[in-house]
């Protein structure tokens, strides 16, 4: 690629850093000097400059409209990026959530004020039982990890409620590393359950690990595999059996929703990740809200608060007196702009409607495992859920890895799909189109893939190992980055202008 004067490519422009486009005195507001000032700080003042950059407005306008243009969103393309369903956020979510009323409640409002923010709540909540067919849910936790968090902490407290300190949680090697990290982080021993050759849990295996000591299994159904964990009403009765109790990880709800609940399958605890089966926008860490569905043995340990209904009137249950529950998770009820969203997106939808995203989503990636696996190795034989599995298997003698796929679909115009995650597969590639994309934009994809393993069993190692070639950043030295991270910036002037 040749190089630029400038250093901007094409229409792209090379971004610096506002504290590198800083020039001392310079504003974006003219405010005349003040006359007589008396300063109230206690010889506090400051001496120097505090080290923010001086700027116009359209320079500020520009940084931050050029950052937004190298952003890769669902909205510029597609993003198959397995396990966190990145399927389009319609636009009728974001006017009903601009509703003044929504955007500009206040947590700390009186109550009475804010009764149609109460009767959403608990109209979502009431959608979200009924299609998981579970009697109670909580619906305040912040995303999927700490939706795990509500579900665990609910079933310790009804463990030790029972007198039953257990110590150990059952999570298959397959999992989300949120599940291992959320078990351990509420004190128990994580013990890990094999995945069988048909990428399931091995019953053999989860049947031995499993004594009385078990406080729960942390299952994801479907699984990270993209496939029906078709042993799981047998699972929730040996584990049922044992008394223990049965974690979901519902991050894939989107799967199923409106064709399987899963209550009927025996589950005690599940998150939904509202932003991803009810399409609330999400990614770069938030935002994200994930409601945790209880079976009626856990509902009366819940978080706190909750909303019920009285009559025509909704009130807050903050305390719990006398009460099971185990006590507050956050500071508030929950993610309010999440919940317009997602109840916009139900609504709109109708239940005929939500079955067909579930019925969509697992066609579509049926379509993209069908096209890519005479090129791709697919790790477990078709059918699949709502996403599809590739492992290395076709690059082996190519020089070429997963990671090389993945830059080059950058330079290709895709968000790459996820890379080496589950770890049960080798160089792992996992796909999930979702139902919102057209059969031409999984055409180009699909005929993208292709011909990049044409490329690399033609022998291309070399201009693979260097991509992306097109990207603003070519490949970064992602271990550097991890253990060396710059985090603060420096000013050229250094202590003395920083004082
Ligand atoms: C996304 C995801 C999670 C975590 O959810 P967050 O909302 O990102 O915290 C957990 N498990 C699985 C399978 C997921 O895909």
């Amino acid at each position: 690629m040749t190089e630029t004067i400038s250093g901007h490519r094409g229409l792209v422009m090379d971004e610096p850093l506002l504290f590198e486009q800083d020039e001392a005195g310079r504003t974006g507001v003219d405010l005349a000097e003040p006359e007589d000032l008396e300063c109230r700080l206690g010889g506090l003042e400051r001496k120097g400059r505090i080290g923010l950059p001086g700027l116009s407005e359209p320079q500020i306008v520009r940084h931050f409209t050029r950052l937004s243009q190298k952003n890769y969103a669902i909205d510029s393309g597609l993003y198959p990026l397995g396990s966190c369903t990145m399927k389009h956020n319609p636009r009728l979510n974001e006017k009903v959530v601009r509703l003044e009323g929504f955007a500009h409640a206040h947590p700390l409002q009186p109550v009475s004020t804010v009764q149609g923010c109460l009767d959403v709540i608990a109209t979502l909540a009431h959608w979200l039982t009924t299609l998981t067919g579970m009697p109670g849910v909580a619906m305040s936790p912040a995303a999927g990890a700490h939706g795990e968090l509500a579900g665990l902490m609910t079933i310790r407290a009804a463990l030790e409620d029972r007198g039953d300190a257990r110590k150990r949680v059952l999570v298959p090697e397959s999992a989300h590393g949120t599940n291992p990290a959320t078990a351990a982080h509420c004190g128990y021993e994580v013990d890990a359950i094999p995945a069988n050759d048909r990428g399931r849990l091995d019953l053999d295996a989860f049947k031995q690990a499993l004594d009385d000591d078990v406080a729960a299994l942390m299952l994801t159904n479907p699984n990270t595999c993209g496939l029906f964990e078709n042993d799981i009403i047998e699972v929730a009765r040996l584990l049922h059996d044992a008394g223990g109790f049965f974690y979901c990880d519902g991050a894939n709800f989107n799967a199923i929703v409106g064709r399987v609940r899963p209550g009927d399958l025996g589950v005690d605890a599940m998150h939904i990740n509202l932003h991803k089966t009810f399409s609330t926008p999400h990614g770069g860490g938030g935002p994200g809200s994930g409601p945790v569905v209880l079976s009626e043995a856990l509902v009366p340990y819940a978080p706190l608060p909750y909303v019920v209904a009285d009559g025509d009137d909704y009130h807050l249950v903050e305390h719990d007196e006398g009460g099971k529950s185990f006590g507050r998770l956050r500071a508030f009820h929950g993610q309010m702009g999440m919940f317009v969203r997602a109840l916009s997106y139900m609504m709109s939808h109708g239940s005929d409607g939500l079955r067909q995203v579930a019925e969509d989503a697992v066609l579509n990636a049926n379509y993209v495992m069908k096209r890519l696996k005479g090129t791709y190795h697919a790790a477990y034989p078709a059918p699949c859920m709502h996403e599809c599995l590739f492992d290395d298997q076709s690059l082996k003698d190519t020089g070429v890895t997963t990671l090389d796929i993945a830059k080059a679909m950058i330079d290709e115009g895709f968000h790459p799909m996820t890379m080496y995650f589950p770890l049960v597969v080798h160089g792992a590639m996992l796909i999930e189109p979702t139902e919102t994309e057209s059969k031409q934009s999984l055409d180009q994809f699909c005929d993208t893939m292709v011909g990049l393993m044409r490329r690399a069993k033609e022998g291309d190692a070399e201009w693979f190992h260097t991509a992306p070639h097109l990207a603003p950043w070519r490949r970064l030295d992602e271990t550097a980055a991890a253990r060396h991270p710059v985090l603060t910036w420096q000013p050229p002037g250094g202590e003395e202008a920083a004082a």
